[in-house]
Protein backbone atom coordinates (compact mmCIF):
# COMPACT_ATOMS: atom_id res chain seq x y z
CA UNK A 1 0.00 0.00 0.00
CA UNK A 2 1.18 3.30 -0.50
CA UNK A 3 2.31 5.76 2.05
CA UNK A 4 0.25 8.53 1.09
CA UNK A 5 0.12 12.03 3.79
CA UNK A 6 -3.58 12.16 4.50
CA UNK A 7 -5.16 13.72 7.71
CA UNK A 8 -5.81 9.95 9.39
CA UNK A 9 -2.14 9.44 9.39
CA UNK A 10 -1.51 13.01 10.67
CA UNK A 11 -4.19 12.16 13.51
CA UNK A 12 -2.27 8.23 14.01
CA UNK A 13 0.67 10.21 14.70
CA UNK A 14 -0.03 13.59 16.52
CA UNK A 15 1.73 12.49 19.60
CA UNK A 16 5.05 12.14 17.39
CA UNK A 17 4.37 14.94 14.70
CA UNK A 18 3.67 17.39 18.16
CA UNK A 19 6.99 16.08 19.90
CA UNK A 20 9.00 17.06 16.88
CA UNK A 21 7.69 19.98 15.96
CA UNK A 22 6.83 22.76 18.16
CA UNK A 23 4.12 24.81 15.81
CA UNK A 24 1.98 21.59 16.36
CA UNK A 25 2.54 21.40 20.27
CA UNK A 26 1.61 25.10 20.32
CA UNK A 27 -1.30 24.88 17.88
CA UNK A 28 -2.55 22.05 20.08
CA UNK A 29 -2.05 23.76 23.47
CA UNK A 30 -4.04 26.93 22.19
CA UNK A 31 -6.61 24.92 21.11
CA UNK A 32 -6.95 22.23 23.83
CA UNK A 33 -4.79 23.74 26.82
CA UNK A 34 -1.89 20.79 27.81
CA UNK A 35 -4.20 17.86 28.34
CA UNK A 36 -5.41 18.02 24.78
CA UNK A 37 -6.93 14.60 23.08
CA UNK A 38 -6.39 13.56 19.69
CA UNK A 39 -9.98 13.37 17.97
CA UNK A 40 -12.02 16.70 16.65
CA UNK A 41 -11.40 20.30 17.03
CA UNK A 42 -13.91 21.19 19.13
CA UNK A 43 -13.36 25.20 17.66
CA UNK A 44 -13.97 24.67 14.25
CA UNK A 45 -16.71 22.15 13.93
CA UNK A 46 -15.73 20.27 10.28
CA UNK A 47 -12.09 20.50 11.10
CA UNK A 48 -10.30 17.54 12.96
CA UNK A 49 -6.68 18.29 14.15
CA UNK A 50 -5.79 15.93 11.83
CA UNK A 51 -6.63 17.73 9.01
CA UNK A 52 -5.28 21.12 10.66
CA UNK A 53 -2.01 19.01 10.86
CA UNK A 54 -2.77 17.94 7.33
CA UNK A 55 -2.70 21.57 6.20
CA UNK A 56 0.39 22.85 8.34
CA UNK A 57 2.65 19.81 6.51
CA UNK A 58 1.34 21.43 2.92
CA UNK A 59 1.84 24.92 4.29
CA UNK A 60 5.08 24.39 5.13
CA UNK A 61 6.07 22.08 2.00
CA UNK A 62 4.71 25.26 -0.12
CA UNK A 63 6.58 27.61 1.56
CA UNK A 64 9.64 25.20 1.01
CA UNK A 65 10.78 24.73 5.10
CA UNK A 66 12.92 22.78 4.93
CA UNK A 67 13.53 21.71 8.52
CA UNK A 68 10.01 20.58 8.57
CA UNK A 69 10.23 18.66 5.76
CA UNK A 70 12.68 16.75 6.94
CA UNK A 71 11.05 15.97 10.07
CA UNK A 72 7.66 15.15 8.15
CA UNK A 73 10.17 12.34 6.46
CA UNK A 74 11.82 11.77 9.54
CA UNK A 75 7.73 10.98 11.39
CA UNK A 76 6.29 8.93 8.11
CA UNK A 77 9.26 7.74 6.39
CA UNK A 78 11.11 8.50 3.00
CA UNK A 79 8.64 6.79 0.78
CA UNK A 80 6.07 9.13 1.80
CA UNK A 81 3.82 10.50 -0.95
CA UNK A 82 2.04 14.01 -0.80
CA UNK A 83 -0.94 14.71 -3.18
CA UNK A 84 -0.55 18.54 -3.56
CA UNK A 85 -2.54 20.26 -6.30
CA UNK A 86 -3.68 16.68 -7.77
CA UNK A 87 -0.16 15.75 -8.66
CA UNK A 88 1.25 13.02 -5.92
CA UNK A 89 5.11 13.96 -5.11
CA UNK A 90 7.55 11.90 -3.87
CA UNK A 91 10.57 13.40 -1.70
CA UNK A 92 12.43 14.15 -4.72
CA UNK A 93 9.62 16.38 -6.51
CA UNK A 94 8.93 18.13 -3.15
CA UNK A 95 13.27 18.73 -2.37
CA UNK A 96 14.38 19.43 -5.54
CA UNK A 97 11.04 21.50 -5.89
CA UNK A 98 11.11 20.23 -9.50
CA UNK A 99 7.38 20.79 -9.21
CA UNK A 100 6.00 24.36 -9.02
CA UNK A 101 2.92 24.77 -6.67
CA UNK A 102 -0.45 26.84 -7.39
CA UNK A 103 -0.68 29.76 -5.32
CA UNK A 104 -4.25 31.01 -4.61
CA UNK A 105 -4.39 34.44 -5.83
CA UNK A 106 -3.68 37.26 -2.94
CA UNK A 107 -6.27 40.00 -3.01
CA UNK A 108 -5.50 43.64 -4.64
CA UNK A 109 -2.98 46.19 -3.16
CA UNK A 110 -6.17 48.40 -2.94
CA UNK A 111 -7.58 45.87 -0.69
CA UNK A 112 -4.67 45.29 1.26
CA UNK A 113 -4.51 48.95 1.96
CA UNK A 114 -8.34 49.55 3.08
CA UNK A 115 -8.14 46.61 5.12
CA UNK A 116 -5.00 47.79 7.08
CA UNK A 117 -6.65 51.03 7.37
CA UNK A 118 -9.52 49.60 8.81
CA UNK A 119 -7.84 47.45 11.28
CA UNK A 120 -4.78 48.66 12.35
CA UNK A 121 -6.02 51.50 14.09
CA UNK A 122 -9.38 49.69 15.56
CA UNK A 123 -6.45 47.36 17.19
CA UNK A 124 -4.57 50.26 18.63
CA UNK A 125 -7.63 52.18 19.84
CA UNK A 126 -8.72 49.50 21.92
CA UNK A 127 -5.70 49.28 22.85
CA UNK A 128 -5.94 52.52 24.08
CA UNK A 129 -9.22 52.35 25.84
CA UNK A 130 -8.43 49.14 27.72
CA UNK A 131 -4.81 50.76 28.47
CA UNK A 132 -3.72 46.99 28.45
CA UNK A 133 -0.52 47.34 26.59
CA UNK A 134 0.01 47.01 21.96
CA UNK A 135 1.94 43.96 22.39
CA UNK A 136 0.18 40.45 22.62
CA UNK A 137 2.67 38.35 25.24
CA UNK A 138 5.58 36.04 23.27
CA UNK A 139 3.35 32.14 23.94
CA UNK A 140 0.23 34.01 22.46
CA UNK A 141 2.11 35.09 19.66
CA UNK A 142 3.38 32.14 19.31
CA UNK A 143 0.02 29.97 19.50
CA UNK A 144 -1.52 32.54 17.01
CA UNK A 145 1.19 32.32 14.20
CA UNK A 146 0.75 28.36 14.61
CA UNK A 147 -3.06 28.23 14.13
CA UNK A 148 -2.77 30.32 11.19
CA UNK A 149 0.13 27.73 9.55
CA UNK A 150 -2.67 24.70 10.04
CA UNK A 151 -5.30 27.21 8.18
CA UNK A 152 -6.21 26.97 4.58
CA UNK A 153 -6.20 30.57 3.90
CA UNK A 154 -2.13 30.57 5.07
CA UNK A 155 -0.16 31.11 2.43
CA UNK A 156 3.22 31.86 2.09
CA UNK A 157 3.66 33.52 5.64
CA UNK A 158 0.21 35.53 4.74
CA UNK A 159 -3.31 35.22 5.18
CA UNK A 160 -5.87 35.39 2.18
CA UNK A 161 -8.38 37.04 3.74
CA UNK A 162 -6.59 39.79 5.18
CA UNK A 163 -3.61 39.57 3.11
CA UNK A 164 -1.48 40.34 6.17
CA UNK A 165 1.85 39.41 7.44
CA UNK A 166 0.91 37.06 10.06
CA UNK A 167 4.46 37.48 12.10
CA UNK A 168 3.57 40.83 12.41
CA UNK A 169 -0.40 40.62 12.89
CA UNK A 170 0.18 38.30 15.53
CA UNK A 171 2.05 40.89 18.05
CA UNK A 172 -1.04 43.26 18.15
CA UNK A 173 -2.57 42.35 20.90
CA UNK A 174 -6.14 42.97 20.21
CA UNK A 175 -5.80 41.52 16.38
CA UNK A 176 -8.27 39.24 15.66
CA UNK A 177 -8.10 36.05 13.04
CA UNK A 178 -9.64 37.54 10.02
CA UNK A 179 -12.15 34.90 9.04
CA UNK A 180 -15.16 36.71 10.57
CA UNK A 181 -17.11 33.58 10.30
CA UNK A 182 -15.40 31.07 12.00
CA UNK A 183 -13.01 32.76 13.75
CA UNK A 184 -9.69 31.00 14.89
CA UNK A 185 -8.31 33.19 17.80
S1 LIG B 1 -5.94 35.01 10.44
FE1 LIG B 1 -7.47 33.35 10.62
S2 LIG B 1 -8.14 32.99 8.47
FE2 LIG B 1 -6.20 34.13 8.37
S3 LIG B 1 -4.58 32.55 8.23
FE3 LIG B 1 -4.83 33.04 10.41
S4 LIG B 1 -6.28 31.52 11.19
FE4 LIG B 1 -6.48 31.55 8.94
Amino acid sequence: MKNILNSKKCLDNLSVISNEIDDIKNFLEAFYGEDYSDDKCDTCNDNSVGLSVYHYLINQIKSNELDIIEKMYSIFGDDLLVIIDGGLLNKEDILTRKVSFKKKKMPSLWFSIKTFLKSVPKVLFSSLRKGDGFFADKKTQKQRLSICKTCIQYQEGRCLLCTCYMKHKVKLKHAQCADEENKKW
